[in-house]
């Protein structure tokens, strides 16, 4: 980047590193954010500054939140017999778009991944297990995306939950094999946890 003039190119440079932004989108939005009145390109800068700042992981369900427990977690009016475990925050939103589980939800914020270093002690496996043995849970619904971590991270978690006599479920196969449950549409979805069965 050396014919760019040192803060454009350092600018581009960051952007570059978000995912899905590759050279050319990071030399677009940098140009624009720089065409931006300054008021405009401080409020971007301040969102990222304060979300940053204020958004940090509910000590009891694992979902971003800006207050700790969470408000899904703070809801009594939810079913504490169920509780759906979920790889990341975005599959939270995706399946309260949908607005027909009403039990409370656990993210694992992360799946085991022995290529990329992660095992079961990486994620947020243990507390799963320390709520389940302090609440009256009926059933554990496993919506990890249905690609090999998806999979291999539920079978996992089933096999430790199993000997405690909770209802263990898997969501069914609705969802395209590789895709990911945020990007699933609405119908897609509760179907997928209306056919979900038993491990
Ligand atoms: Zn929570």
């Amino acid at each position: 980047m050396k014919h760019y003039a040192k803060p454009l190119a350092k600018l581009i440079s960051e952007l570059s590193r978000l995912p899905g932004i590759g050279g050319k989108s990071a030399q677009r939005l940098a140009y624009y954010i720089l065409s931006l009145p300054a008021e405009e390109a401080r409020s971007l800068a301040d969102a990222i500054t304060d979300a940053k700042a204020n958004m940090r992981y509910c000590s009891v369900c694992g979902n971003l939140t800006d207050v700790d427990p969470c408000p899904i977690c703070s809801d009594s009016s939810r079913d504490g017999s169920v509780i759906c475990v979920v790889e990341s925050p975005r599959d939270v939103a995706a399946m309260e778009r949908v607005k027909e589980f009403k039990g409370f939800y656990h993210v694992l914020n992360g799946v085991i991944s022995p290529m990329d270093g992660v095992g079961p002690e990486d994620i947020n496996i243990r507390s799963l297990i320390v709520r389940l043995q302090q609440n009256d849970v009926k059933e554990v619904i496993l919506a990890t995306n249905p690609n090999i971590e998806g999979e291999a991270t539920a079978m996992y978690i089933a096999r430790l939950i199993k000997p405690s006599g909770i209802k263990v479920t898997r969501i069914a196969h609705g969802l395209p094999v590789g895709g990911d449950l945020e990007y699933a549409d609405e119908v897609t979805l509760s179907k997928a946890m209306e056919g979900r069965r038993e491990l």
